[in-house]
């Protein structure tokens, strides 16, 4: 997993989310000698986790296809479950603010 030039561009929300799976992709690349993973792009769209690599093999392609879905019941303001009411409120001031 190569950290620098990635593009990242998602809430502190899902820290855990990617943290834990650039964990699982490098242990996988690690223990069973698959291909490394570069991250070309980590970005949000429509609401959810978009994790766009070169190298990945089919288990690592799950891994992501996972930690996509599951960006779908996780705030990526807070980390905490959806809806997350807080977040929304904060996201909508913002909004009528002119600042986003
Ligand atoms: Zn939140």
């Amino acid at each position: 997993m190569r950290e620098s030039g990635t593009d990242i561009e998602c809430g502190d929300g899902w820290f855990d989310l990617l943290d834990t799976l650039c964990g699982r992709l490098q242990f996988h690349t690690d223990l069973d000698g698959a291909p490394r993973v570069v991250a070309l792009q980590i970005r949000e769209k429509f609401g959810t986790l978009r994790f766009y690599a070169e190298g990945a093999d089919e288990m690592h392609g799950g891994m992501i296809d996972v930690a996509q879905a599951m960006s779908e019941r996780i705030c990526r303001g807070c980390g905490g479950r959806l809806p997350c009411l807080a977040c929304s409120r904060t996201l909508a001031a913002l909004r009528t603010a002119g600042t986003r």
